[in-house]
């Protein structure tokens, strides 16, 4: 399950517990116990994010990867599977 994360200020589906930033998600695959298992990581992600600050700049402005991956985001299952738009690359 690989989930593309992207800021932003409308139509967000989770916040940061600690900023309170928006995030859009792009789902690889959409089943409600993989979404809320997936949710939980983002979650984690995004207070980890925090170890460098605590205001919102602590996360990236482009979009990134749950769980983290090398290769180019475009290509990602979540980029793909998700219809992600060129904006949230
Ligand atoms: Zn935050």
């Amino acid at each position: 399950m690989q989930v593309l994360c992207k800021s932003a200020e409308s139509s967000v589906e989770t916040r940061c517990s600690v900023c309170g930033q928006g995030f859009i998600l792009f789902w690889e695959r959409q089943t409600r116990m993989e979404k809320g298992e997936a949710l939980r990581q983002v979650e984690t992600t995004l207070r980890h994010h925090h170890h460098k600050g605590p205001g919102a700049q602590a996360h990236p402005v482009t979009g990134f990867l749950i769980p983290a991956w090398d290769g180019p985001i475009a290509f990602s299952g979540a980029a793909l599977l998700g219809n992600a738009p060129a904006w949230a690359l």
